[in-house]
């Protein structure tokens, strides 16, 4: 049965992200992290036009998440919805790109916290810890149902919790193997030391953990698993699996478990 409230992640990872939401008639991108032509060229494989994209959500700044800002928005005018100082941060990158009559793209600056509607579609965002000027994280509210993207985020909250406690479909950052991260010889002390702070990333057993929380509080509505953002060097796969398999064994309910690819599509899925 096709549902009008439904996810499918074009890519995840340092290299690039980006996460489409469909509900009733709207297509939301979240994080236009991979090149324009990748992006265009994923959206097709999922069968979604990029002309339908009208509203676009940001997280944050780094390349991985804006890297196709620029030309996608310029092609495919949309509403770019970004928080006030991420906003700032763009535009000083980019200023004249930005204000060229060319770029149709409007910002929309959001606060967190404060909810918006694309249609009927309630979207909120969250502030999170990441080293990143001001870095959130969305929830997606359609009918009844609720679905939740957290990646690149240092620590989970209770404000988080209080948050993400009640999502039927939830993407969750297993970035790194805390013994492949502390072995990795490719990566200077202190970069590793960053990634593992508070304001870096969640680790295969912190995300383990945040799982756990969510679904002792989540009185069984959490029925698909993403895994994302894994780190190609100090994370596999099978180790992000691995990290929340016990948590998911002890769910009440079945809980679909997938793992995203930086390079493949995951279908839709339906919240
Ligand atoms: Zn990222
Ligand atoms: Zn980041």
């Amino acid at each position: 049965m096709g549902s009008d409230f439904q996810f499918s992640v074009l890519g995840s990872g340092s290299k690039g992200n980006a996460i489409l939401i469909k509900a009733g008639n709207d297509t939301v991108l979240l994080d236009p992290g991979l090149s324009t032509k990748q992006l265009e060229l994923r959206m097709r494989a999922v069968d979604c036009e990029p002309s339908d994209i009208k509203h676009i959500c940001i997280t944050h700044e780094h390349s991985d998440h804006v890297q196709g800002l620029k030309v996608f928005g310029k092609r495919y005018p949309s509403k770019i919805y970004i928080t006030h100082n991420n906003y700032r941060w763009c535009l000083s990158k980019n200023e004249e790109v930005y204000k060229a009559a060319g770029f149709q793209s409007k910002f929309c600056i959001i606060e967190p916290k404060q909810t918006f509607k694309v249609g009927e579609l309630k979207i909120t965002a969250f502030r999170v810890n990441h080293d990143a000027v001001e870095p959130v994280v969305y929830r997606f509210d359609y009918k009844g149902k609720s679905f939740g993207v957290l990646t690149d985020l240092g620590e989970f909250s209770s404000e988080l919790l209080t948050a993400f406690a009640q999502v039927d479909a939830l993407i969750l950052e297993t970035n790194y193997d805390d013994d492949l991260l502390t072995s990795d010889t490719k990566r200077p002390f202190a970069l590793k030391q960053r990634i593992a702070s508070a304001y870096g990333h969640l680790s295969n057993s912190e995300a383990a953990k945040v799982l756990s929380t969510i679904i002792k509080h989540n009185q069984g509505r959490l029925e698909n698993l993403i895994l994302a953002h894994l780190s190609s060097d100090c994370n596999t796969p099978d180790l992000a699996r691995e990290a929340v398999s016990h948590i998911l064994q002890k769910a009440p309910q079945e809980i679909k478990c997938q793992v995203a690819s930086p390079i493949t599509p995951i279908d839709w899925i339906n919240v």
